[in-house]
C-alpha cells in the first residue's frame, strides 16, 4: 500500500484503507446522474455487486447513497410490513440498532438477546417463535462487529424456514469477506456497504433483495428517502431515484473490479484470515488475550482483544496513532474492556507485522512509565 506524509493505516472497521487504484478512480469525469454515462456506470456496479456471490442469482441489488446504516434501515422499514411483527435476534450493538429502527418506524417487534460475548440465543428464538405464531420476520446481524463474532445464520435460517418466517440480514461487515449463504439461508434480503470488505469509499450502500419480493410491489415503507420499492422501481429503469454519490460510484466500480481480479471473496477471506491469524498470534505472544474464547466463532475481518489490565484505550490508541495506526475502541459496556483491530481494506502482511512492532513499543513504553511513577 501507499505511504505519504499524512498517511495512516486504518485498522478500524470501515472506512477502510484504500488502494491507490480505488482512490484515483474517484477522479473520473464529472457526470450528471440522468445521463446514459451514469446509467452505464450504475448498471455495472449493480451487476458487479450481484456478481460477488454467484449464488445470489435470484436477487437484485438496490444501491443507495448513504452509509451501511441507511441500507439496513431501508431494508427494515420497507420490507417489514406495517402489519408485520418482527423478531430481532441480537448479540451486539448492530442487532440493537435494528431494534431501534423497528421502534422508529413503529413496527411491532420483540427482541431476544444474548450477552455480547455469547452466540445468538437460538433456544430463545425457538421459544419466541413457538409462543408467538404471529411473528412474520426475523432480523439478525451476520458478522457482529461489536465483538468480531461470525453468527451462525445457518442455524437461525433453519428455524425461520421451519416456521415460514421471513429472514432479513445485516451483512454490512461481512459482504465481500465471508461466506454468505444466498443459496442455503433463503433470506429475503440483506444489507451491505461499499466501504468495508469491498474496499470502496464511504458513501454508497446496498440491499440485495429477492426479485419476487420487489415485483410484489407492496410498499409499506415509512420513509420516502429510504423506500426500497421506489428505489427498485427507478433502478429497474437503470437510474437512481435521487442524486447519488457519483465519485463513490466510480470508486466502487474499481473496487469490485479489483476484488474480481484478485480471485473474489474466497481469496479475500483467505487473505484476511492469514492477516488476522498473524495479528492474533502476534498479540497473544505479547500477552494480550482475545475477547471471544470460542475462537472458531470469530470471523476473518475483525478481532476484539482484551485491554491488558494496566492500559487505558486512549493511551494505547494515541501511541499507535503517532506511529501511523488507527485502532478502534469497544462500545458501551465493552468500552473500558477491549480494543478492536479490523483487517479490512488494502492491507498487507507487512502492515500487520509493523503494527505488532508498534504495539510492543507502545505497550512497553506505557508499562515502563508506570514503573517510574
Ligand atoms: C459498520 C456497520 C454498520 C453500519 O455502519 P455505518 O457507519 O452506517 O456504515 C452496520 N452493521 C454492522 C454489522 C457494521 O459493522
Amino acid at each position: 500500500m501507499t505511504s505519504g506524509p499524512a498517511f495512516r493505516r486504518l485498522l478500524n472497521p470501515g472506512p477502510v484503507a484504500l488502494s491507490d487504484r480505488v482512490r484515483e478512480a474517484q477522479l473520473g469525469p464529472d457526470l450528471c446522474h440522468r445521463e446514459v454515462e451514469f446509467r452505464d456506470l450504475f448498471t455495472e456496479v449493480r451487476s458487479g455487486l450481484l456478481g460477488v456471490y454467484p449464488q445470489a442469482a435470484g436477487y437484485q441489488a438496490i444501491v443507495l447513497t448513504g452509509s451501511g446504516t441507511a441500507a439496513v434501515e431501508a431494508m427494515v422499514s420497507s420490507l417489514v410490513p406495517r402489519t408485520g411483527r418482527a423478531l430481532v435476534v441480537a448479540n451486539g450493538i448492530y442487532g440493537e440498532r435494528i431494534a431501534s429502527m423497528l421502534m422508529a418506524s413503529g413496527r411491532a417487534h420483540k427482541v431476544v438477546r444474548s450477552r455480547w460475548t455469547e452466540p445468538l440465543p437460538l433456544a430463545a428464538v425457538e421459544r419466541a417463535l413457538d409462543r408467538d405464531p404471529g411473528l412474520t420476520h426475523a432480523l439478525a446481524v451476520h458478522h457482529e462487529t461489536t465483538t468480531g463474532r461470525l453468527n451462525d445464520i445457518g442455524a437461525l435460517a433453519e428455524r425461520c424456514r421451519a416456521r415460514g418466517v421471513v429472514l432479513l440480514l445485516d451483512v454490512v461487515s461481512s459482504f465481500g469477506g465471508e461466506a454468505i449463504g444466498f443459496a442455503d439461508w433463503e433470506m429475503a434480503a440483506c444489507a451491505g456497504t461499499a466501504n468495508k470488505c469491498l474496499h470502496g469509499v464511504p458513501g454508497l450502500s446496498f440491499v440485495l433483495v429477492r426479485s419476487e419480493i420487489l415485483t410484489a410491489g407492496a410498499t409499506g415503507a415509512t420513509s420516502l428517502y429510504l423506500d426500497l420499492y421506489r428505489h427498485a422501481e427507478a433502478q429497474a429503469g437503470g437510474y437512481p431515484l435521487f442524486t447519488p454519490a457519483v465519485q463513490a460510484t466510480y470508486a466502487l466500480r474499481e473496487a469490485l473490479a479489483e476484488l474480481a481480479e484478485a480471485g473474489g471473496w474466497t481469496a479475500r477471506r483467505a487473505h484476511y484470515r492469514e492477516l488476522s491469524g498473524a495479528l492474533r498470534g502476534g498479540l497473544q505472544a505479547q500477552g494480550v488475550e482475545l475477547l471471544l474464547d470460542d475462537e472458531a466463532a470469530s470471523g476473518a475481518t475483525l478481532t476484539a482483544f482484551v485491554l491488558p489490565g494496566s492500559l487505558a484505550f486512549e493511551e494505547v490508541a494515541a501511541g499507535l496513532k503517532e506511529k501511523g495506526f488507527i485502532i478502534y475502541p469497544g462500545q458501551q459496556s465493552l468500552r473500558e474492556q477491549i480494543f478492536r483491530v479490523a483487517i479490512m481494506g488494502a492491507l498487507e502482511r507487512a502492515d500487520v507485522d509493523e503494527f505488532l512492532e508498534a504495539f510492543a513499543d507502545v505497550a512497553g513504553a506505557l508499562a515502563a512509565s508506570r514503573r517510574d511513577e
